[in-house]
């Protein structure tokens, strides 16, 4: 197989380990004769695999009793309107963060009165906002802890007086988090989990069923919760990936583990733009996300950035260009992106250095 350093922001690099089970289960899975997307979902082959996922969800993130986890579909998009219509009764507080916070304000504001406090729209979503302070009167406080196309982060677990709700699409399973700060988690498997197809979503459970309007069957949290994830056919192939993803996770040590490699990648990126006069880094460097790095050729240098695109393409480099709304470079460096794809960036940001500079 040819050789790929793939820096994708999302579907992405996933472990090789959780890929290999994926063609197996795809041709034979556990022996059934069947491949895993021929099986019933209620067969309890199936039914194995979701219960393993489910725990290891668990067991990973350490989360407390009364929570739930659940696999559905829709993307984390949908996710966006699901929230509000299941939490919004009165008021709902949003921290604009990047494109994707903007967009699930948009669902809540359709739902009721939801507004953001504060917002980092000013400088392009290249910090995050600091000094808001969050109102009590409110029924959730919804933030974006990883803004994947902006590369900034917030990488601790916040206190919040009412009901915090995050959008960890793209930097769940990548620290440990205190589940109990949190009333609702949810994210879309495909930047760091799994392939795309389904959404993680864990809920406390106490916080649902407070609201007065009707909820559609399948738009009502209650129902994925009695159901086991399986009220209707779960995404099963991207479910399965998952699964194996997570057992990757913990096989390399757990959260503790993955944050030390994630944070020793990201420094060792960071550094080589800090330190090439040929690039800059774009976001706040207090904010600075350990998933997704973004960066620019430096002033003076502008007219190389497509010249270094293919320089680096030529070298193996997959999937380094930024968001489409933002331009310049991004490098995706999700847990299952080794440390030598990094290393191979950096040589070649230091190559292009010694063809440019004197
Ligand atoms: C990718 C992404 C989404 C959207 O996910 P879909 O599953 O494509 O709907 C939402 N939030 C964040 C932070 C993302 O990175």
């Amino acid at each position: 197989m040819k050789k790929a350093y793939n820096f994708n922001a999302g579907p992405c690099v996933l472990p090789r380990e959780a890929v290999n089970a994926a063609i197996e289960a795809l041709k034979d899975f556990k022996g059934t004769g069947m491949s895993v997307i021929e099986v019933s979902h209620r067969s309890k082959e199936w039914e194995a695999v979701m219960d393993e996922c489910r725990s290891l969800w668990k067991e990973i993130l350490n989360i407390p009793e009364g929570y739930s986890v659940l696999f559905l579909g829709g993307g984390a998009s949908l996710q966006f309107l699901y929230v509000a219509m299941n939490l919004l009764e009165n008021k709902a507080a949003y921290l604009e963060t990047g494109v994707w916070a903007k967009k699930a304000l948009k669902e809540a504001k359709g739902i009721g009165n939801a507004y953001a406090i504060a917002s980092s729209a000013d400088k392009t979503y290249s910090y995050i906002p600091k000094g808001y302070e969050i109102p009590t009167d409110i029924d959730y406080f919804h933030i974006t802890t990883n803004n994947t196309i902006y590369g900034t982060e917030i990488k601790e677990d916040i206190d919040c007086p009412v009901n915090l709700v995050a959008d960890m699409s793209s930097d769940i399973m990548s620290r440990p988090v205190d589940v109990s700060k949190y009333a609702l988690i949810y994210g879309g498997a495909q930047k760091n989990v799994g392939p795309a197809g389904t959404v993680f979503v864990i809920v406390k459970n106490d916080i649902l069923g407070k609201v007065s309007r009707y909820l559609p069957t399948m738009l009502d949290y209650r129902t994925h919760i009695e159901g086991e994830s399986m009220f209707n056919t779960p995404p099963v192939f991207s479910i399965f990936v998952m699964n194996e993803t997570l057992k990757w996770v913990k096989a390399q040590g757990g959260l503790e583990a993955i944050k030390k490699m994630n944070e020793e990648k990201a420094a060792i990126l960071y550094n080589e733009i800090d330190r090439n006069p040929l690039f800059r880094g774009t976001a706040a460097v207090e904010d600075r996300s350990l998933m997704n790095i973004c960066f620019v050729m430096a002033e003076g240098y502008e007219n190389l950035q497509d010249e270094f695109f293919a320089f680096a393409k030529e070298r193996g480099m997959v999937g380094i260009k930024g968001h489409r709304s933002v331009g310049g470079f991004r490098a995706s460096t999700y847990n299952a992106c080794p440390k030598e794809a990094v290393e191979a960036l950096v040589a070649c940001m230091q190559e292009f250095e010694k063809l440019h500079t004197k």
